[in-house]
């Protein structure tokens, strides 16, 4: 029974009673169902991810949607622990829905994979789950694919970080798009050489990744020994972005004698002119003042925006203590996310992708109940070539058959009638050209691969 369009009356038949129960017909809020007709395009997401992970050398892995809470309370950052879904299990042990996937993946880099060979690549299609507040874009459920680097210090190692995110975008058909990067250790070593200790740098990116500029100046005041840094904190907070090698140069000059920051920039630079021969330099905008929420981000970050939102649509950074956090060696790493979910919906409201559920090419149509094993057989032998075949289970008149096979989208309808299956043969009619031709049953797979070549699509 639909009540109001949205809730729905199930009998719930338990071992002592029947009764009725109330279920709501949507999921939980903020999370989505993919239906047949978005499907195609979050597949076709999914598999440029994994499509990625073979062309760079990334090993794919999976891990369970359900960690221990305290994995992700050892440095996922604030921001991310208050958005958690913790939960207790019957043994009293606190659990979490993943809020991300670079914590598991330490994990498995600091314990089942710390004998693997230097340096790791290892990529993920995950869904994430974080309790925001539900918005476009925002979701409480979605999905990122990653790609994260293990055991290289070295600048090659971020900068294909940004090299792979750019070739999604442009094989994710993504038009207008920059990558907005940054260097947290600039940042870092202008407040260690004030004095300020790792958690309160962490606590002061998390502000300034929030846009709480002047909170986070105040607590820079607050821990920071001399006002020099904290000076130098506030310029770099306020610099306006521009174009990575001028930015870097302006942001050069203000750092003066401050070697250990200059030495960040540097890297920052680096990075920069390896990725300048993929990246076209006008998608690069470097901003000293940003700052990302995760506070294991300890040198180069970035994030990719489209020019139709103001939302990222991925990001990540250079996190070198992550897996020493979690016991293991320290190993540093290096990696990113796509925020799979949020591209979907950027290309379909802002980009006009198109939408439409997967079809069958063929259409299987018996005309009579004896002839069903016949359709069964022909339905084999189209799949045998590589069509996606549709049977239909129940007997239909040829008139009505059509009309079936055109509301499924099918390209063909393929008709076995009790003529047809006495003679050996079925029918085939393209829908679109309208022409029809009689095939004989043993030339089916044959005639079925030739089809295929002629209308170019299949599985
Ligand atoms: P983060 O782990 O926060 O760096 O997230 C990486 C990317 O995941 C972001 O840039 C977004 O594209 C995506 N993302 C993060 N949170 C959400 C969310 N609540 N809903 C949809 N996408 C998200």
């Amino acid at each position: 029974m639909v009540l109001g369009g949205r809730l729905f009356y199930i009998v719930a038949d338990s071992l002592q009673q029947r009764q009725l129960v109330r279920v709501p017909l949507s999921p939980p809020r903020g999370m989505d169902d993919i239906l047949p007709d978005e499907f195609p395009l979050h597949r076709r997401l999914v598999e440029t991810v994994r499509l990625l992970f073979r062309l760079y050398g990334y090993r794919e892995v999976e891990t369970p949607t359900v960690e221990y809470y305290e994995l992700f309370a050892a440095k996922s950052g604030e921001e991310i622990l208050s958005h958690m879904y913790v939960f207790k299990d019957a043994h009293g042990r606190q659990l979490a829905l993943r809020p991300e996937m670079t914590a598991p993946i330490a994990r498995l880099v600091t314990g089942k994979l710390s004998k693997s060979p230097h340096p790791i690549r290892l990529g993920y299609v995950a869904d994430c789950y974080r309790l925001d507040e539900p918005q476009w874009g925002r979701r409480r459920r979605f999905y990122h694919g990653g790609f994260e680097i293990f055991g290289s210090k070295e600048p090659a190692a971020d900068a294909e970080c940004l090299v792979i995110f750019n070739d999604f975008l442009a094989r994710a058909g993504v038009k207008d798009y920059f990558f907005k990067v940054g260097h947290v250790g600039v940042q870092r070593a202008v407040m260690t050489s004030a004095g300020i200790k790792e958690e309160d740098q962490d606590r002061v990116l998390a502000l300034l990744d929030k846009g709480r500029v002047e909170e986070a100046e105040s607590l820079v005041r607050q821990h920071a020994g001399n006002s020099e840094a904290v000076q130098l904190f506030s310029e770099l907070a306020a610099h306006p972005p521009g174009p990575g090698f001028k930015t870097l140069e302006e942001v050069r000059e203000r750092l003066g004698q401050l070697e250990p920051a200059a030495r960040e920039l540097e890297n920052l630079r680096r990075i920069i002119e390896l990725v300048s021969q993929n990246i076209e330099p006008s998608r690069l905008k470097y901003y000293p003042g940003f700052a990302r929420g995760l506070s294991y981000y300890t040198g180069f970050i970035f994030e990719a925006y489209g020019s139709g939102a103001d939302i990222a649509l991925g990001g990540g950074g250079r996190y070198d203590g992550l897996v020493s956090l979690f016991g293991g060696e320290d190993i540093p790493g290096v990696g990113f996310a796509i925020g799979l979910t949020r591209v979907m919906q950027y290309i379909m409201d802002k980009e006009g992708a198109e939408l439409g559920p997967d079809t069958p090419l063929a259409y299987i149509a018996p005309l009579a109940e004896e002839v069903i094993g016949h359709a069964f057989k022909a339905a084999s032998e189209f799949r045998r070539a590589g069509i996606p075949t549709e049977l239909e289970p129940s007997v239909y008149s040829a008139s009505e058959s059509i009309r079936r096979a055109e509301r499924r989208g099918a390209r063909f309808v393929v008709m076995i009638g009790r003529r047809e299956a006495e003679k050996g043969t079925v029918t085939v009619r393209d829908l679109v050209e309208r022409v029809q031709e009689e095939w004989r049953a043993d030339e089916i797979y044959g005639q079925a691969k030739a089809l295929l070549e002629k209308v170019g699509v299949g599985v």
